[in-house]
């Protein structure tokens, strides 16, 4: 039996290939509905143009997926922890300025007390 209600119910994401294009995407189950998602992890201005054309965003941390809505998003537009993923839509991947590839443990995170 499980520990959570049914309607909270979910999976850790899991890597599987789209059936319709062939990309790789993660599936996962969250609150009792399928995802798929782009594995590639959005900067900010790719979260704002997959919004924009009508996807929606999640915040993985660890094997956890929580849905971005405006206030997450207002109060952590870049997630320190996590990546943020859009939902799959059978289209090309986000050009590489819209992905995010900074290293998270950059100087200037570090406290220097
Ligand atoms: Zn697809």
């Amino acid at each position: 039996m499980s520990r959570w209600p049914a309607h909270l119910q979910e999976t850790a994401p899991k890597k599987t290939r789209c059936r319709r294009c062939g990309t790789d995407i993660w599936t996962a189950l969250h609150q009792c509905f399928d995802l798929a998602l782009d594995p590639i992890p959005l900067a900010q201005l790719g979260e704002l143009a997959a919004l924009l054309t009508g996807a929606r965003t999640y915040h993985r941390v660890n094997d956890h997926l929580y849905r971005r809505n405006t206030v997450s998003i207002a109060n952590n537009p870049n997630p320190h922890h996590g990546t943020i993923h859009r939902t799959h839509h059978c289209q090309p991947p986000p050009p590489e300025e819209q992905r995010n590839t900074r290293d998270r443990h950059t100087p200037q995170d570090t406290c220097p007390y």
